[in-house]
């Protein structure tokens, strides 16, 4: 397309000046602003013909004596006045040039609808990016309170995973973790430990007895005695059924033993559940190097030996004849 061609149909409306601000040539986009059909028409008029009153006014007194002295005119509001008297608003742009010493006055003219059109697109976008904003802000929180939920669950679930339901105190799987952590906390160091499982003697006859829920009160009673008397130095869990499992730490054998019996003698000077009972202990001291299941194996094989010899007594691994 040729240069005029593409001049004649710009999106704004171009006019050219001399300096007595006669009309040297436009477009056919102001042409079509102003409702005529040919330059011709318009051509060496004076500038004023397409001026409203006010505007008239305006650019005899202000614009142009601007454009004279500084040469430019930037986003100036009119009234342009059309070939059937009509006003049309539109923005000007004024620019001043030289050729071969005679002035002339560029002109840029774009009709407000257009600008309005382009502003009024900007304003909606604008809004739609403020509430894509206010979404994703409220998205955002969202997502940072569904994050506290899932980490109040978890920790919940970790709470929950560690306990046995019955009882509340810590369940098998909390004992071995928790056993673990004290031989790996002390890895380089001795470390004098014991480990006592006991298992709550004719049980069985309680639950055919006295029933099922008087067996779980029982239990119950049986772990708050035990926790309360070894709870705070020591680890107390339901190893499974009516077996609990204690790890003694810092207690050599000798200490050991003393503390089941003094537990064993508790425990015959009272009720569960308004039941008396008995257990049976089989204890076991760590020696140097061995491993948690080790120290596990060692107990229950004094406990098997402690229900062997009669029930409600304390056996150490070590006291019994073939360990020696
Ligand atoms: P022993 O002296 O040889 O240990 O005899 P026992 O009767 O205690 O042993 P046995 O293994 O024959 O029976 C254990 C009983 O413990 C059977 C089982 O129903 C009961 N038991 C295990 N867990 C629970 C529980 O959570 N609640 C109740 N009520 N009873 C339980
Ligand atoms: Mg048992
Ligand atoms: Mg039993």
């Amino acid at each position: 397309m040729e240069t005029k061609q593409r001049w004649n149909q710009a999106v704004c409306g171009i006019l050219t000046l001399n300096s007595k601000s006669e009309i040297l040539s436009l477009n056919q986009s102001l042409l079509a602003l102003l409702g005529y059909e040919k330059e011709e028409e318009l051509r060496g008029r004076e500038f004023e013909l397409l001026l409203g009153t006010s505007a008239q006014f305006y650019y005899y007194s202000i614009l142009y004596p601007k454009i004279q002295m500084e040469g430019l005119c930037q986003e100036i509001y009119l009234s342009l006045r059309k070939k059937d008297g009509q006003t049309v608003p539109v923005m000007f742009n004024a620019k001043r040039f030289y050729l071969e010493d005679e002035a002339v006055i560029d002109c840029i003219i774009l009709p407000m609808e257009t600008r309005q059109e382009y502003l009024k697109e900007i304003k909606t976008i604008n809004k739609k990016l403020e509430t894509a904003l206010e979404e994703k802000i409220l998205l955002h929180e969202e997502l940072l309170k569904k994050q506290e939920e899932l980490e109040e669950m978890y920790r919940t679930l970790q709470v929950v995973s560690r306990q046995d339901p019955l009882t509340g105190i810590l369940n098998r799987r909390a004992f071995m973790e928790e056993i673990h952590l004290t031989l790996q906390s002390a890895q380089m160091k001795p470390l004098m430990l014991s480990a006592c499982i006991m298992d709550l003697d004719f049980f069985k006859a309680v639950n055919d007895q006295h029933g099922h829920h008087k067996g779980d009160v029982v239990l119950c009673s049986f772990s708050e005695h035990l926790t309360s008397f070894f709870g705070d130095t020591h680890v107390v869990a339901r190893f499974g059924g009516e077996e609990f499992i204690l790890l003694l730490k810092s207690l050599s054998k000798e200490e050991a033993i003393i503390q089941m019996e003094a537990f064993r003698s508790a425990m015959a000077g009272r009720t569960y559940g308004g039941l008396k009972i008995t257990a049976s202990f089989g204890v076991s001291t760590r020696t140097e190097g061995e491993d948690a299941d080790k120290l596990i194996v060692k107990a229950d094989v004094a406990l098997y030996e402690a229900k062997r010899r009669g029930r409600d007594c304390v056996v150490h691994f070590l006291d019994m004849k073939q360990n020696q």
